[in-house]
């Protein structure tokens, strides 16, 4: 008899010393808990994981160490598990000795006879971490497009009603030449046309940036690259800018070391680009001021710079000039407007050419803004007639709308 029980004291103990072993060995997460919660035996797994020592583990309901917000449902879930005492896939949060949390998911089985739970736990932090990052992220391209189609349609509402208050005006102006419109002459109706002009010009300059800004991102901005003399396009520009300053007494020079290099490129694209800098430079030149046209022809590339000896721009400003909606806010700026969208086209622009744009500035003696253009030609010739660039004038207005005259 004696023999029998020592037999199976033996037993039980072998069978102890290989639960232990395989807790020891095994990496997954396993333990067993009891009916109150408190954990019976865990794997070693358990404290390499959470951190908790094995003692303070047998300590320990697993009701303390879970994220409180996932207590109450855990608990309804477990209240109601299937009848064969199944729990598959429970994921909560369980809290770390250092105070972090991890997600486990659980898969437990009630041993009702024993009133045992036997667990398997597997860590999903990371898998739920990047759940979470591609649903962020998700969020974001969602919000980025919802933003993007709200600001084409809302730019194309405002377009309309522009041109209609600018046609508008100009009829008026027509009408008041002619002496057509009987009004007092002590009212300065002209000037206040022009206000309401020039206005609609700055509400249009911001509409248009606004509708070339969400097709750039979109992907939908169309660029029409042609063989054309480049230096006569920069020139031309510049030459038709000069009126625009007259008021300012400002001096505008153009220089090159070529009188012609045809390379690819779109001319409505150059205008673009050259209106921005040039009333960026007006607009931050004071009276009787300087600004440089400059091109010069590299072996591999053309380089075109718009110079002046303005207010300058701050050095920690200098790296992020060309990111969209930044406005050097400083109280010499505030004399002008502006939405902050200008230079960040001028960069989107200039490399739709596969050129690049660069700023050198000094606060208080000037800017340079230096684009340049790959000397490179494209066999997709459309045209090889100098353009007419039409409505020069009105480009123009828009453009220097800004700059209060
Ligand atoms: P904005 O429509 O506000 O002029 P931009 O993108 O064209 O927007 O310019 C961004 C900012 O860069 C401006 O608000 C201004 O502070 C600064 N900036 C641009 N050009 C010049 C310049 N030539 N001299 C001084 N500051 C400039």
């Amino acid at each position: 008899m004696s023999e029998l029980i020592e037999h199976g004291v033996k037993k039980y103990e072998d069978t102890e010393e290989e639960l232990k072993l395989f807790l020891e060995a095994v990496v997954d997460l396993i333990a067993i808990i009891d009916e109150n919660g408190f954990f019976n035996r865990i794997s070693e797994a358990w404290t390499d994981l959470l951190g908790w020592s094995q003692t303070e583990f047998l300590e320990m309901n697993w009701k303390d160490i879970i994220h409180k917000d996932d207590l109450i449902e855990t608990e309804f879930l477990i209240k109601n598990r299937r009848d064969d005492g199944l729990i598959r896939g429970l994921k909560n949060r369980y809290r770390c000795k250092d105070g972090s949390y991890k997600w486990l998911e659980w898969n437990c089985k009630l041993l009702k006879e024993k009133g045992l739970d036997l667990v398997t736990v597997r860590d999903i932090t990371e898998n739920v971490e990047m759940e979470r990052r591609s649903n962020e992220l998700q969020k974001v391209i969602e919000l980025e497009t919802i933003k993007s189609e709200f600001f084409a349609n809302i730019s194309h509402e405002f377009k309309t009603p522009i041109n209609i208050i600018l046609g508008t005006v100009q009829l008026l102006n027509i009408h008041i030449d002619k002496n057509n419109i009987k009004y007092n002459s002590e009212v300065d109706l002209k000037r206040y046309s022009k206000s309401v002009k020039q206005n609609s010009f700055r509400l249009l300059r911001l509409v248009n940036n606004l509708i070339d800004m969400t097709k750039i991102d979109t992907g939908f901005y169309e660029i029409h690259l042609e063989n054309r003399n480049i230096i006569s396009i920069i020139e031309e520009i510049t030459l038709s800018v000069a009126q625009y300053i007259g008021d300012k007494g400002i001096t505008l020079t153009f220089d090159t070391n070529e009188e012609e290099e045809v390379i690819a490129c779109d001319p409505d694209k150059i205008e673009r680009i050259m209106l921005n800098l040039l009333s960026n430079a007006i607009k931050y030149t004071p009276k009787d001021g300087k600004i440089d046209v400059n091109i010069k022809v590299n072996s591999k590339d053309i380089e075109i710079s718009v110079e002046d000896n303005g207010i300058g721009i701050a050095r920690e400003k200098l790296d992020v000039i060309f990111e969209r909606f930044i406005q050097v806010d400083n109280t010499l700026t505030r004399q002008s407007e502006g939405s902050g969208i200008g230079l960040s086209l001028v960069k989107s622009l200039v490399e739709m050419h596969g050129g690049s744009v660069s700023v050198e500035s000094e606060v208080n003696k000037g800017t340079k803004f230096i684009f340049r253009l790959p000397k490179i030609t494209t066999d997709n010739q459309s045209n090889l007639q100098p353009k007419v660039i039409k409505s020069r004038v009105e480009k123009c207005e828009v453009e220097f709308s800004d700059i209060y005259s």
